[in-house]
């Protein structure tokens, strides 16, 4: 069978990296967070003092560090991570989840130039096919020709809902409350600035899946999967 390139967009909260972990793991595909990369460039940017208005000295920041996406280990797993992360050869994992990454990521994202590096690096990554990558922007600016575009969403009490469950499973302490305005205000952020906003792509297929578990809108992203591979097979594509 053809293997497809899978896009997966949508705001926080909606299950983009479990629902993509699981059908990468169920179709046999390679699975790939986009938003992990924006927010270990966000971590170091934070750590050196770099402005996050700076768009300059982020592109420079961005074209200098190096980020790689592995498998998590068992201990990773454990405690919740669909990934390992790393920051210039730095264990960032945990890091990285935290809101203060969350929102900083955020900002960083909105500029063009940084956005152009690590685009360039998500390109390369998922070129060969057969990956599910996540993010805001794959179906649209990432691989705007995926053969299949999946929009996720989720009602944003659902959405905060779940962020606030796994913080708490992590053991920080916030609000019901306050993890609720920081998802507002994240997706605010991402459907309003200028460049790549998070939008819906015109051919994805919108799966709302706040009254869905992880594995039953899996398995349904997996059925079009297979639907749409048959079809390329069909139309004589090869493998
Ligand atoms: O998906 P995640 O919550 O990890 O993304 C963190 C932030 O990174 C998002 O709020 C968004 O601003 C940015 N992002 C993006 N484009 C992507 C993935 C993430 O702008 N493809």
């Amino acid at each position: 069978m053809p293997k497809l390139t899978i896009a997966i967009d949508g705001p926080a909260g909606s299950g983009k990296s479990s629902v993509a972990r699981r059908v990468a793991e169920l179709l046999q595909y390679v699975y790939l967070d986009s938003g992990a990369m924006y927010r270990a460039l966000a971590l170091k940017a934070l750590k050196r003092g770099i402005p996050l208005n700076d768009e300059s000295r982020l592109e420079k920041l961005a074209k200098e560090t190096r980020i790689e996406l592995k498998s998590p280990t068992p201990e990773h797993e454990a405690a919740g991570a669909k990934n390992c992360v790393f920051l210039d050869g730095a264990d960032v994992t945990q890091e990285i989840r935290k809101p203060e990454a969350a929102q900083a990521a955020s900002h960083v994202a909105a500029f063009q130039k940084v956005r152009e590096v690590l685009v360039a690096e998500q390109q390369r990554a998922g070129a060969g096919g057969g990956v599910v990558m996540e993010g805001r922007d794959i179906g649209t600016v990432v691989f705007p020709s995926a053969e299949l575009k999946i929009f996720l969403d989720a009602a944003p009490e659902t959405r905060a809902e779940r962020r606030w469950k796994e913080h708490r499973e992590k053991g920080d302490k916030l609000t019901l409350a306050e993890v609720f305005d920081e998802v507002i205000e994240r997706d605010k952020r991402d459907r309003e600035r200028k460049v790549s906003p998070l939008v819906r792509a015109t051919d994805a297929v919108l799966v709302d899946n706040t009254a869905m578990g992880i594995e039953e809108t899996a398995r349904l992203i997996v059925m079009l999967a297979q639907e749409r591979e048959r079809e390329l097979a069909r139309a004589g594509r090869p493998g």
